[in-house]
């Protein structure tokens, strides 16, 4: 059952909460947030509390920067690593304007806007991400290191392993905070964990991450280890990915990507659902992996995708069926990776999908070889093309893409591309060490 307003004030009374985070993202997926103490509550569940918007990355300029917090009770939530006595509290918030309309260029709003479309087409989506991160040590001025002494690989169990301990508490502490924690375990690079959870509907997953990700780095902290979704913090190992799980299921309870008269079990809307987010992968990279560091992870040798294709057999293509059927149908994109706003992911992977079923888009046949083995020209013959190999490319991919910028809308959309094309651009000038190291003598 959804939780209220009064749920919200009876459990701050029961709870002993003193204060309250108002937590909402800005556009790059940053976690934001206001506290207040338990006196300003009603203020703030009337939606009455006002903040600059003009400070936060993205938002809106002086001129017009009066924006409301609206707290979604529904998530409402006690911090476990914080005292019982006085506790603290969070609310994932909406944005409003002054005017009383939601703020377009609130990430959050994006992802609702997406889902009120797949609703009116009968839709509701679920998602399950499997988010993977690395632990770090601390150097002696408690700086953030990319050393591990942690030998392990694939779900190996070590028992002198100080993440592991790490990764046990960040459980228990997720599941205090109402996570079913449905598997956790080590990755393939030393230092690199996942933790999965239950999958849920698209605005619930989206929340969790946010909150996933808080308490992960919270719990690292707490053991002396920095934590970390860098997608490739170590050249020559495993990046980390956030593989997105989806489905859409009717309003009768049914899942819509099942069918079991249909081949391999997969509904035609699943295929048509397929086919979209193959449609517009381009511009959805942009969003999914936001950031430059982001395309050292999709190379080939790592368990990450690099390629456009789909299969029901093998990991190496951007799509994967897992082989689960019946209420458990789904598809795996394998490219999105935990630097991404979460809101904005699920928000263009479902205009996506929709796209493909709106407009009956049909997927090439599946590709069940292992492509990192075929010559390009094999690809070619194929049709099989690559997903961009910068942030620049995909940032090119994104301005001529309508439906994806659709799902944005123009705020963010303007907004995104000008603080990426500049990131792109102060990371293009500089001189690495790779290119010193390769040139310097040489010439
Ligand atoms: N770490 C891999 C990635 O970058 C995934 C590995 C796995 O979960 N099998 O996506
Ligand atoms: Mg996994
Ligand atoms: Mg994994
Ligand atoms: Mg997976």
């Amino acid at each position: 059952a959804k939780l209220t307003n009064d749920d919200v004030r009876l459990m701050c009374k029961e709870l002993n909460v003193k204060f309250i985070r108002l937590q909402f993202t800005d556009i790059f997926g940053v976690l934001k947030n206001v506290a207040i103490p338990v006196e300003q509550l009603d203020k703030a569940l009337n939606g009455e509390l006002m903040f600059d918007g003009s400070s936060i990355e993205g938002f809106v300029r002086i001129e017009e920067s009066d924006m409301y917090l609206r707290p979604d009770p529904n998530s409402f939530v006690v911090f476990p690593w914080k005292s019982r006595e006085s506790a603290v509290a969070r609310l994932i918030c909406d944005i409003y304007n002054h005017d009383g309309t939601p703020f377009i260029g609130d990430p959050r709003y994006a992802l609702r806007r997406a889902i009120a479309e797949a609703e009116e087409m009968g839709y509701t989506m679920n998602v399950g991400p499997e988010a993977e991160f690395f632990l770090f040590h601390v150097d002696a001025d408690g700086r953030p290191t990319t050393k591990t002494h942690d030998k392990a690989g694939y779900f190996d169990m070590t028992p002198i392993d100080l993440g592991e301990d790490a990764r046990r508490d960040m459980v228990l502490t997720l599941e205090q905070m109402g996570f079913e924690i449905e598997a956790s375990h080590h990755e393939v690079a030393p230092g690199q964990h996942e933790i999965d959870f239950k999958y849920s509907d698209a605005l619930t997953a989206a929340d969790n991450i946010v909150t996933f990700k808080l308490a992960v780095r919270t719990i690292a902290q707490r053991h002396g280890l920095h934590a970390t979704f860098m997608p490739k913090p170590v050249f020559g190992m495993a990046g980390s990915g956030m593989h997105l799980n989806q489905s859409l299921i009717t309003k009768d309870g049914r899942n819509a990507f099942y069918d079991p008269n249909a081949p391999i079990g997969m509904s035609e809307i699943s295929m048509n659902y397929i086919a979209g987010l193959m449609n517009h992968i381009g511009a959805i990279t942009a969003i999914i992996n936001p950031t430059v560091n982001s395309y050292k992870r999709l190379v080939s040798g790592y368990e990450a995708p690099v390629y456009v294709a789909w299969s029901s057999r093998n990991r190496s293509p951007l799509i994967r069926i897992p082989a689960k059927r019946g209420m458990s149908t789904r598809i795996e994109l394998r490219s999105p990776d935990p630097s991404c706003n979460p809101y904005l992911a699920l928000a263009v992977c479902l205009k996506a999908g929709l796209d493909g079923i709106k407009k009956g888009m049909v997927p090439p046949p599946p590709c069940d070889r292992n492509i990192y083995e075929m010559t390009a020209s094999e690809r070619q013959e194929l049709g099989i093309s690559s997903l961009p190999e910068n942030l620049s490319e995909a940032l090119k991919c994104l301005t001529a893409d309508e439906v994806i910028k659709e799902a944005l809308g123009p705020h963010i959309y303007d907004r995104f591309i000008e603080a990426k094309s500049i990131e792109w651009d102060r990371y293009r000038m500089q001189v690495s060490p790779w290119e010193l190291e390769e040139y310097l003598t040489k010439f």
